[in-house]
């Protein structure tokens, strides 16, 4: 199974290779969709962690507490084929580069896997193309 989170990292733990050490704890694989300092100086990183369900949460139970806040990402967002103009107006909104547009037919795509649930999409798109199935 995979599953995403947004988890953020106190100053005081931004340096210490926590991910690392825990990937390989529980035998998880791992894609990090996204990385910054926030203003606070806190480490945000969106990530998707996958492997057996237990390690998952496990390795999630392990990193909260250590002190890592957490949230798992459950709304599944969807591109309404037939609804969209590829106007692309949602591919300068997507922050992970989630929609893109195909360079041979110059249509606008919808990568899932690189998907954060900001909904950034859901509020920019002008044919409600863009939708949250939760
Ligand atoms: S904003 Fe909506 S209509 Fe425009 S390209 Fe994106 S999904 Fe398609
Ligand atoms: S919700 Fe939309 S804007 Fe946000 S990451 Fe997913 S595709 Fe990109």
């Amino acid at each position: 199974m995979e599953k995403k989170f947004v988890m953020h990292f106190p100053p005081i733990l931004v340096d210490k290779p926590m991910i690392s050490n825990i990937v390989r704890k529980y035998d998880l694989e791992f894609n990090i969709l996204k990385a910054f300092v926030s203003p606070e100086e806190e480490g945000v990183l969106v990530i998707a962690f996958s492997g057996e369900e237990k390690n998952v949460f496990e390795a999630i139970e392990e990193l909260k507490e250590k002190g890592v806040k957490i949230q798992l990402i459950e709304s599944d967002i969807k591109m309404i084929r037939e609804r969209c103009t590829d106007c692309s107006v949602c591919v300068g909104l997507c922050p992970t580069g989630a929609l893109y547009i195909d360079r041979e037919s110059y249509e606008v795509k919808f990568k899932p896997e690189k998907c954060i649930a900001c909904e950034l999409c859901i509020k920019g798109c002008p044919t409600e193309a863009m939708v949250s199935t939760i």
